[in-house]
């Protein structure tokens, strides 16, 4: 479906973007596989897609916390590859405390990656976008960029700003051959979440299994994780032509976390 086409994702060596990169690829996409790890376990991750999809993938190992590194990226990934045509804006972290608690360093750097990467991102790609035009910007949000939880603020006032800014992002492209579109996606098993399960387990005296249904009770209707395989599809569709009349979005997938 995108032979010839190039997707950059965002905090694609682990979780949820490896998921979205492994789906794009599997429809033809050549990648740019972007985030921290292992150098060894990333070149196993870079050549093993290569080989089972038969694309091109590279890997960028830009910080995205600064918005120079990030607009740099883009710019690399469009010299390398010779164009963008799907930026996947996937790199974030977490950090829970009260506000009155929260750690000014850990709040600067969450609005850094969680918020300020997406813009640096999205306005390095556009000119190359319109110039082909056609492109898609799809953001992950979470279900975080829609409701609040407590201890979360700085999570979750970045998360509403992807889905504003996601909104803005459409507005300036209508017309222009581009998409933009934010996912929000409830609880999915990731690192990411690991941890605060690990926590959760810790605070209760539980094993892990038991705090992994005890956050899910609290949340997620359906008391099942979202995988990183079903965000890929969802990203595949929202870059198909079937979704090019989507645009502006904000799309729960969330197992009913946001009906409450
Ligand atoms: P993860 O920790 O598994 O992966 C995060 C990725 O981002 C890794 O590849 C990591 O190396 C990369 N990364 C971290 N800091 C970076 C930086 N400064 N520059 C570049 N890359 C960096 O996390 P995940 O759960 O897969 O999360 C991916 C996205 O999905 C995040 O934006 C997260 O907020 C969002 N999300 C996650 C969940 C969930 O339940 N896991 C739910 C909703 C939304």
């Amino acid at each position: 479906m995108f032979s010839g086409k190039v997707a950059v994702v965002t905090g694609s060596t682990s979780g949820i973007g490896l998921g979205i990169a492994r789906a794009l690829a599997r429809q033809g996409a050549d990648i740019v596989l972007n985030g921290f790890g292992d150098a060894t376990e990333i070149e196993h991750i870079r050549s093993s897609l290569e080989t089972e999809s038969g694309v091109r993938v590279a890997h960028d190992g830009a910080d995205l916390s600064h918005g120079e590194e990030v607009r740099e990226m883009i710019s690399r990934a469009v010299a390398t590859m010779g164009r963008i045509d799907m930026l996947v804006n996937n790199a974030g972290i977490q950090h829970t405390a009260s506000i009155e608690e929260f750690p000014v360093d850990k709040w600067d750097a969450l609005l850094a990656l969680n918020l300020s990467a997406v813009f640096h991102a999205t306005a390095a790609a556009l000119p190359h976008m319109k110039q082909q035009g056609w492109g898609r910007i799809i953001n992950i949000a979470s279900a975080h960029g829609l409701v609040g939880s407590v201890n979360k603020s700085a999570y979750v006032a970045a998360k509403h700003g992807v889905v504003g800014f996601t909104k803005v992002t459409a507005l300036e492209t209508g017309g222009t051959g581009i998409t933009a579109n934010a996912i929000c996606p409830g609880w999915v098993r990731t690192p990411l979440v690991e941890k605060q399960i690990t926590a959760l387990a810790e605070r209760n005296g539980t094993d892990q299994e038991s705090a992994a249904r005890e956050l899910l009770a609290e949340k997620q209707p359906s008391l099942q994780f979202v995988t990183p395989e079903q965000l890929g599809e969802m990203v595949v569709f929202l870059a198909s032509d079937a979704a090019a009349q989507m645009t502006g979005t904000a799309l729960p997938m969330d197992g009913g976390w946001t009906a409450r």
